[in-house]
């Protein structure tokens, strides 16, 4: 057996990788704390640190010493991220080392600098500067956080060659945790996963095998298995909520919507949800109890990651996948874009 992979805070609480952190929004969450807590019994959440610190109420509380955790109410790993995101549609005003400090002294365990994403889109240019820009930051952030690990956060757009300069400045800086940032984009129906495959295979062998690798936003489950052979460690998503929202009822072998109602009936999902459903199909259009199917799926998904990866078996897992998977969705280019990099 391969012996487990941990992460470890600041406060010396240790967690199993690979981890998956669901997002979390305090005031409008699609599935209340205590259902993440007990029914769920997640190990982590990510939290916008952003929106608390927009909040002046929010902020005062939790600068005046109720830390993050305490204000939720939770005690697992709190990963908070920086509004990078928001930052993308909107100037946003903020400062990066306001919002890495507030994140530090609220008590996050791990802590996103401000960085700037960089779509495919952005050309050579604009992808270095955002880069480099980035480079900067965490280089300043690094300087500021005192009780949280922090996120070097990895930018480079779709150029694998400024992807590589960015791996290797994180690790010039030395930092202890690595964030794939601005791989969402990439992430389509189709399951294309080529770019993807190639970023994280290069920047797992610049980091070597043992800091742990975090994708920002990855979280349609079929996928997850895939980026854990490529050795990601740590993923967190609020697709548990979208996709419900939108109707999508999620499996291991991919999302299905209205117009898979066979499948969805012949899938035999465990979940309490399901089992007590008499129509499964009624689900669907019920976001509150479609998320909760959702979450399910992802955190077995992740439980059958860790089963695979300590007997070696993730080969298998991800055949198995892989075959069900191509069966359901003929159009898919997930076997092809797996195949042409597993040879
Ligand atoms: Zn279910």
């Amino acid at each position: 057996m391969t012996p487990q992979r941990l992460i470890q805070t600041r406060t010396g609480k240790s967690f199993q990788l690979p981890l998956f952190l669901p997002v979390y929004q305090p005031r409008s969450n699609l599935i209340p704390i205590d259902e993440l807590k007990t029914r769920f019994a997640v190990d982590g959440l990510i939290v916008n640190g952003f929106f608390l610190y927009k909040e002046a109420e929010v902020k005062k509380k939790l600068e005046s010493g109720v830390n993050v955790h305490e204000y939720i109410g939770f005690d697992g790993l709190v990963m908070t991220d920086s509004g990078a995101f928001q930052g993308l549609k909107r100037p946003l005003y903020l400062a990066n080392k306001k919002i890495v400090q507030f994140q530090d002294t609220i008590g996050a365990d791990i802590v996103s600098p401000l960085d700037l994403i960089s779509p495919p889109g952005d050309n050579f240019q604009t992808a270095q500067k955002k880069m480099i820009s980035t480079n900067n930051r965490i280089r300043e952030a690094k300087t500021i956080v005192k009780n949280s690990i922090l996120a070097g956060v990895q930018q480079g757009g779709r150029f694998l060659e400024l992807r590589k300069k960015s791996m290797e400045a994180l690790m010039e800086m030395e930092v202890e945790y690595i964030a794939i940032g601005s791989l969402v984009p990439f992430f389509n129906k189709n399951h294309n996963m080529s770019t993807i495959i190639k970023i994280i295979r290069d920047a797992r062998e610049i980091a070597g095998k043992d800091i742990p690798v975090h994708v920002y936003g990855a979280g349609d489950p079929v996928e997850l298995p895939f980026l854990a052979a490529l050795g990601v460690d740590i993923f967190d998503s609020s697709s548990y909520g979208h996709y419900a929202n939108s109707g999508w009822y999620m499996t291991p072998y991919g999302a299905l919507s209205l117009t898979d109602t066979d499948k969805i009936r012949e899938f035999p999902c465990p979940c309490s949800i399901c089992r007590e459903s008499g129509n499964k199909i009624q689900i669907l259009g019920q976001p509150a109890k479609l998320a909760p199917h959702n979450l399910f799926i992802i955190l077995e998904t992740i439980r059958r990651i860790r089963e695979a990866l300590e007997n070696k078996t993730i080969e298998k897992l991800l055949e198995d996948i892989l075959e069900t998977h191509a069966s359901w969705f003929p159009g898919s280019l997930l076997v092809s874009s797996w195949r042409e990099y597993s040879g």
